[in-house]
């Protein structure tokens, strides 16, 4: 049981089965000064006073994409694919700015086979080999495999020899089919999800781990969400970390019948990820892209101890308010502004 909240987090233990699992975290959920104080007591059991972020940027290849994912504001109208010039010029700048990962995901684009998706891994490999790669969720994981005929193990071992370092736990919104059959109906179903990961992790990729939240899913879907990540990470130990993402429902579908999660929904969500995945997953991370800044050096007081990357570019969704970039020194100054230490690491967080 989770039996008591004090302000050290030696009395915390976790039930065994999942349905008190899910009992007791609900019972928490309806009680978020305890909810709180719990996964902030955990985050400082867990990480100190270090809270570290990652110099990045993202590369999106194309935004030509086949799928019909509602929540999705990824521009469909006039398609682009980058050149490898062009790839190779974005690395180049971000190595200049400090960049130790280049994160590349695109949309599913119909001719995209895997040598393709493997030629852009080569390409940046080549010219830098000290840069991780960190690419593909496991939808283009499966969209390459389908498109060239061959296993998603074979694929993912052919990706590992291009280059790449560690995968996106992204396509994951929520691991539950109802939902997703809402949200997502095209999109892999949970089952492919959690084998496409499995199989990342045994040989030797790890993953990070997200959530979509604030759409049409109930609290128990998030908590069975959790549930699943749990497990994962029990039997693979392949996750590097959570990240929550917030539903952002500007410009998509889904924005028309539900219009995102509320700030304390959001904050209690970055607390209950703590809660739920302890101590298996340490690090949890709050993106200040959906969240906006303030609210993501907030949610460093609610369990989370990431604030992720500088990115450089983000084509998929985020808060209008935010610009697409931010610097080492703002994400040090959010940081150190809560009373934490910044702390530079890498994608698998080692210290940079
Ligand atoms: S979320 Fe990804 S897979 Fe879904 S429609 Fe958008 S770009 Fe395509």
């Amino acid at each position: 049981m989770i039996s008591e909240v004090s302000d050290t987090a030696e009395t915390v233990t976790f039930p065994a089965k999942p349905y008190s699992y899910q009992g007791e975290l609900k019972k928490l959920w309806q009680q978020p000064l305890r909810l709180f104080r719990l996964a902030n007591a955990l985050r400082e059991k867990s990480c100190g006073d270090v809270v570290s972020f990652v110099i990045n940027r993202n590369i999106n290849f194309t935004n030509e994409c086949t799928g019909t994912c509602k929540f999705c504001s990824f521009k469909h109208n006039s398609i682009y694919f980058l050149t490898g010039e062009q790839i190779l010029q974005r690395t180049a700048e971000a190595e200049r700015l400090g960049a130790t990962e280049i994160c590349l995901q695109g949309g599913l684009a119909p001719k995209m086979h895997l040598e393709d998706y493997c030629q852009i891994l080569e390409l940046i490999h080549r010219d830098f080999p000290r840069m991780h790669l960190h690419a593909y969720s496991p939808m283009e994981v499966l969209h390459m495999s389908q498109n060239s005929g061959v296993e998603v193990n074979d694929a993912l071992q052919e990706l590992k020899k291009s280059g790449l370092g560690s995968m996106p736990g992204t396509a994951a919104e929520i691991l539950v089919d109802i939902v997703r059959q809402k949200i997502c109906p095209n999109k892999l179903n949970t089952q492919k999800w959690r084998q496409i990961i499995m199989a990342a992790h045994d040989l030797g990729i790890p993953t990070t781990s997200t959530m979509l939240f604030g759409h049409v899913e109930s609290i128990d879907d998030r908590l069975c969400h959790l549930q699943i990540l749990k497990e994962i990470q029990q039997e693979t130990g392949g996750f590097t970390e959570m990240v929550l993402l917030p539903f952002i429902a500007d410009n998509n579908m889904l924005g028309k019948i539900a219009k995102g999660a509320d700030l304390l929904d959001r904050l209690k969500m970055h607390a209950l990820a703590r809660v739920a995945l302890y101590p298996n997953i340490t690090n949890i991370q709050a993106s200040w892209t959906k969240l906006g800044r303030e609210s993501a050096a907030a949610a460093l007081d609610w369990g989370a101890n990431d604030l992720g990357g500088t990115l450089m570019d983000e084509g998929i969704a985020r808060n209008s308010r935010e610009a697409p970039s931010i610097s080492a020194e703002e994400l040090s100054e959010l940081i150190e502004g809560r009373g934490k230490r910044a702390v530079q690491r890498t994608t698998l967080y080692e210290r940079a």
